[in-house]
């Protein structure tokens, strides 16, 4: 699988915790993308998180304290995020790609900020 045709819409030009609940990613296409840290953690895609053959969610949301909060964010490569959580959990990459699809089936078509 290769992530290599980055993008303005998925290359992110800023990633920052808005506040203790709320991550913010800027793209290179000037929209500002919100996500709620806890909606994130239910959206991991890993393995343990999902079952890789027949995509069914593993995950209990019950089993994720709603104050779960990423303890640290680190770049992968030029395509993800892989996020510690503080409920221990770390396995889980996002790619940009995704984040930004996830962003778009929440809040429906941005418009355009410029
Ligand atoms: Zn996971």
């Amino acid at each position: 699988m290769s992530d290599a045709a980055a993008t303005p819409s998925t290359t992110p030009e800023g990633l920052r915790q808005a506040d203790p609940r709320t991550l913010e990613i800027t793209w290179q296409d000037g929209v500002t993308s919100r996500f709620d840290v806890r909606d994130l953690r239910l959206a991991c895609a890993c393995a343990s998180c999902v079952d890789e053959w027949t995509g069914e969610a593993r995950l209990d949301p019950e089993s994720v304290p709603s104050d779960v909060h990423p303890l640290r964010i680190e770049t992968v490569g030029r395509y993800a995020i892989q996020i510690e959580w503080s409920d221990g959990h770390a396995t889980g990459i996002y790619p940009f790609r995704r984040l930004r699809a996830l962003d778009g089936a929440a809040a429906g078509p941005s418009p355009p900020e410029r």
